[in-house]
């Protein structure tokens, strides 16, 4: 890759667009811009629906109606060179290299970001669209406060007992003491982790109220109840659907390839394996490491977001980019805002012995989650200062870039 020539022979501009502001795409957008934002032969756009920073670590609090900072995209790229455009993307043309954005603009790019994330997914159960809430948006989580605020008594259903099930239900049980809390899901809270930190998890649920039931399928949300496989009804004022993620078809329909949640597959320098100028980070990618498919998380999010920026300056100076890699090191899990359990893990995401309870995870959880935006700020002073992670020593090394 290098800059594009004109037809008289002199140098244009080679374009980067980076699309989503989330953690991925908002640290490819700030690696680039402070690398090459003010050159002028490059330029840097990030397209975002919001101007507003999502921050997706605390759209259970924001459900319950805790106030979280309001973190402005612009305002943080101010100085880098890199320039933000505010809309919803509706269509990739991978061939024409062009982006449109709210079906009346067109963008044109030479190298493509893609990182629009991922949402819980509520197509797998008739019902959810039209009767769930989802934590998907801030707007999303918003209705659910306002929900909740109104409700006084009554049940609330959480269909999914992963992390953001588990946080959720935590963080509405201690919230609303009056609200019945259940929490459905076909795994144990906390099955990944440890026996010990498992049952702490457990007991912490146990102590605010949290009815689990685990073991179950839910087969369709109904306006006032949700009903398990074998016809039992759970009677619910409210449901929260936190279970399975679900893409953006845009890259699909882009003709990327794409694996069979519609993420796009990457080779191991992060780019398309159909079409190598469009790089895919975050949760909308599928990036194979040596332990797996990598599963979304913003500990892996954000370094995903600097290796392709990293490799796209690489690829302006004529370099071949390197492979990356990343090992997982915790999985931090908030139960309210006093207490937490953070299981720390091996580079392929098996729990390792240790783990932190109490208020000392909590205050671990905290510094995980208000993370992301000083870092940032950092990056834009000190690149480099964004490209430290644990790369997952002997999981994850397997080679050169395919
Ligand atoms: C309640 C909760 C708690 C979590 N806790 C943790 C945790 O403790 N640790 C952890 O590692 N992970 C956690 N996660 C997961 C983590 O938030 C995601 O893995 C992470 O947000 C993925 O980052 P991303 O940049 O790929 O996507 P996102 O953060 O989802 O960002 C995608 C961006 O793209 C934008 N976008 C999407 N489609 C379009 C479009 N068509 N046009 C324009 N813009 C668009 C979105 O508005 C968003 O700004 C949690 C998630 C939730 C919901």
């Amino acid at each position: 890759m290098s800059a594009r020539h004109g037809a008289d022979g002199t140098e244009t501009t080679h374009r980067v667009l980076v699309l989503g502001a989330g953690y991925a795409g908002m640290s490819a957008a700030v690696q680039l811009g402070a690398r090459v934002g003010r050159r002028r032969d490059v330029q840097v756009t990030l397209v975002n629906a919001q101007e507003l920073f999502t921050e997706r670590l605390r759209l259970h609090m924001t459900a319950t109606g805790q106030e979280v900072a309001g973190l402005s995209i612009p305002e943080l790229l101010e100085g880098t060179g890199a320039r933000f455009v505010r809309g919803w993307v509706t269509a990739v043309d991978a061939d024409a290299r062009t982006v449109r954005i709210d079906d009346d603009r067109v963008l044109h790019y030479d190298t493509l970001v893609y990182g629009l994330g991922g949402v819980a997914d509520l197509s797998a159960v008739p019902g959810a669209e039209e009767y769930a809430h989802t934590l998907n948006s801030v707007e999303d989580a918003e209705v659910l406060a306002d929900r909740l605020a109104r409700l006084g008594s009554g049940t609330v259903v959480i269909g999914g007992s992963g992390l953001t099930g588990v946080e959720s239900a935590a963080e509405i049980a201690e919230r609303y003491p009056r609200l019945n809390v259940v929490l459905l899901g076909r795994r144990e809270p906390g099955a990944a982790m440890t026996p010990k930190a498992g049952a702490y998890l457990r007991a912490a649920l146990d102590r605010l109220g949290v009815v689990v039931r685990s073991g179950v399928e839910v087969v369709k949300v109904l306006p006032d109840a949700v009903e398990l496989a074998g016809g039992e009804r759970v009677p619910a004022d409210a449901v929260l659907w936190t279970s399975g993620t679900r893409v953006s078809p845009l890259a699909a329909a882009a003709g990327l390839t794409v694996d069979e949640r519609g993420r796009v597959v990457t080779d191991a320098a992060l780019r398309s394996v159909s079409h190598p100028q469009v790089y895919a980070v975050g949760d909308a990618a599928a990036i194979r490491q040596g332990y797996g498919v990598m599963h979304g998380t913003c500990q892996g999010g954000m370094p995903t977001g600097v290796h392709a920026a990293v490799s796209i300056v690489r690829a302006l100076k004529g370099k071949q980019p390197r492979p990356f890699r990343f090992g997982y090191y915790h999985t931090p899990v908030s139960l309210g805002r006093g207490d937490a359990v953070v299981q720390f893990t091996r580079p392929d995401d098996s729990p390792r012995r240790m783990h932190l309870t109490g208020r000392v995870a909590a205050r671990y959880k905290e510094a995980v989650s208000a993370a992301p935006w000083p870092t940032y700020g950092r990056m834009k002073k000190v690149p480099a200062s964004g490209a430290v992670w644990p790369r997952g020593g002997r999981f994850t090394r397997n080679g050169a870039v395919r």
